[in-house]
């Protein structure tokens, strides 16, 4: 690694409205993974850390303002933290970059999409009904089912799109009334404490939004296991998730996890019939596995392709895989930046290796670039990496690589292409290309993911729940299950009529 450049510590834990170093005044330097070189130092948390933060969130909910602030008062403040994040757009758009190795381009689309989630939830609480009047059955009863916020939330997010992950727990929960306190990765924790600042400007009640920086082990877990936290929502791998589900379980708080995928990209051959129908497959296979090098939960990283197009699409996915420009995400020109750590560089070549020695064959990149001035020889830069003749028993085909690396499969039949597709233990996502609307209707009912696109892939949208079948999570983000996540529900049962019931004759 570089030497340490002179940098000044933050205070990065918000606790009660106030910033602070941690109790044991412990600092971590934040790297860019484009050089290695540290660009910001934060605070690193403890359990105390938590323990504080958890203790103000607690406060905040049980004796503050904010969970009976009236709905469109709430609303109001989401609208403006969104026109805040429109705002500092280019600021935070390139400090993301910076932070998870993205394209500034990738961290400005990001910073929009976050915006959007805090409009989708400020729209979709002001516009509810207050509860729902229950048919009891009688004049005398007044039954009515209403939602309440469920109390103080732990969130816990990942390093690939550390604040567009936050927004999605963030938003909901403000929206329905909790207060919470959130540990961004230990790696890219710059714009979620940017967030907060912004969250603090916009005018929300000391307490109600708290952030511990820290590592896993102690700020998660602590967050994970606490009796004052009523639910907590993770994003991340799912061994970590498997961690998070245990150490929760003994106070039997609500859990939700968003966790890994090995997303299938299956390609009809009907689909490219037609040179239009041919290159926009490609393209779009390109972007699927390869978009923010593959760091990507729902990255398209198994490409399953009808066997009669197979080399001539391969061969052009491979040539445009080669002419990716990698390099550093804040120059011009530059389609995609580096790894986020050098661990996951380590991770990936070790999948690539794995695959070669199981009979893959190498189609493109498997190797570090050479450096370049836009590509500096510290960086945990990969070649965009094609591997052909992959099956089902390879490593690299049922694990998730996250990172720039596309498997590629065959079938011949419809029931073959759906048998490769729900033949994983994942279930987040996948995409189907076909030029014929019966087919894609019926392949997209039998596969067991939680997103299909039907000759599209990656595009969400804030309105539509988002989350995995099988070991790709529990629970959902976005839409209205996704503000749902972060509610009791409660039913009250009026007697306007109350007389004695003589059950017992006593
Ligand atoms: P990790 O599981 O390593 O980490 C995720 C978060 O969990 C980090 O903040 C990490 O902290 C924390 N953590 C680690 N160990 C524990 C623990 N024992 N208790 C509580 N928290 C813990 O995942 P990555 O950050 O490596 O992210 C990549 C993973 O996230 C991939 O598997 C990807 O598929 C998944 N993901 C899923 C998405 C979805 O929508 N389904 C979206 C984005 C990513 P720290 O890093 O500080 O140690």
């Amino acid at each position: 690694m570089a030497e340490s450049t002179e940098l000044q510590a933050r205070e990065t834990i918000h606790a009660g409205g106030k910033w602070r170093a941690a109790t044991s005044g412990a600092t971590r330097e934040i790297l860019d993974p484009a050089d290695a070189l540290p660009f910001a130092v934060v605070s690193e948390g403890d359990e105390k850390d938590t323990d504080l933060a958890i203790a103000a969130a607690r406060r905040a909910f049980d004796e503050g303002p904010w969970p009976h602030t009236p709905v469109t008062e709430r609303a109001a403040l989401l609208r403006r933290v969104a026109d805040l994040l429109v705002r500092d757009r280019e600021k935070l758009g390139r400090l993301e970059a910076q932070d998870a190795g993205k394209t500034v381009e990738e961290g400005r689309v990001d910073i929009d999409c976050v915006a959007d989630a805090f409009r989708y939830f400020a729209d979709l609480v002001a516009g509810e009904a207050p509860g729902r009047v229950v048919d009891a059955g009688s004049t005398d009863i007044h039954s009515v089912v209403v939602h309440e916020p469920i109390g103080v939330c732990g969130m816990i997010t990942p390093w690939n799109y550390p604040l567009l992950q936050a927004s999605w727990k963030i938003a909901p929960a403000l929206a329905a009334g909790n207060t919470f306190v959130i540990k961004p990765s230990e790696i890219t924790p710059m714009t979620t404490i940017a967030v907060i600042e912004l969250l603090v400007e916009a005018g929300l009640p000391d307490g109600v939004a708290n952030i511990v920086t820290g590592p896993g082990h102690s700020v998660g877990a602590r967050l994970s296991e606490h009796p004052d936290v009523d639910l907590v929502s993770f994003t991340g791998g799912t061994v970590s998730g498997i961690k998070v589900a245990e150490a929760a379980a003994p106070t039997v708080k609500k859990v939700a996890l968003e966790l890994g995928g090995k997303n299938p990209n299956v390609v009809f051959a009907d689909a490219c019939a037609t040179e239009e129908g041919f290159d926009t497959a490609v393209d779009q296979a390109l972007n699927a596995a390869f978009i923010h090098s593959g760091q990507v939960c729902s990255a398209g990283a198994r490409l399953i392709i009808e066997e009669s197009v197979r080399d001539r699409f391969v061969t052009e996915l491979a040539r445009r895989a080669e002419k990716i420009r990698l390099g550093r995400g804040t120059e011009d020109g530059v389609e995609c930046g580096p790894l986020v750590s050098e661990q996951q560089r380590a991770k990936v070549e070790m999948y690539v290796e794995s695959a070669l020695k199981e009979g893959a064959v190498l189609r493109s990149g498997g190797k570090r670039p050479e450096p370049s001035p836009q590509r500096p020889e510290d960086g945990y830069f990969y070649e965009p990496t094609v591997l052909d003749h992959c099956h089902r028993e390879m490593r690299v085909v049922r694990e998730e690589v996250f990172g720039p690396v596309v498997t590629v499969e065959t079938f011949r039949t419809e029931d073959e292409a759906v048998a490769l597709a729900n033949d994983t233990e994942y279930g987040l996502a996948g995409g189907v290309w076909t030029s014929d609307a019966g087919r894609a209707r019926r392949v997209a009912g039998r596969l067991r993911h939680g997103t299909i696109w039907i000759n599209d892939f990656h595009p969400y949208l804030p309105q539509a729940e988002w989350g995995g079948f099988g070991k790709s999570g529990v629970g959902r983000e976005l839409g209205p299950a996704g503000l749902a996540e972060y509610r009791e529900t409660k039913h009250v049962y009026q007697n306007l009529a109350p007389k004695p019931v003589r059950w017992f004759a006593g």
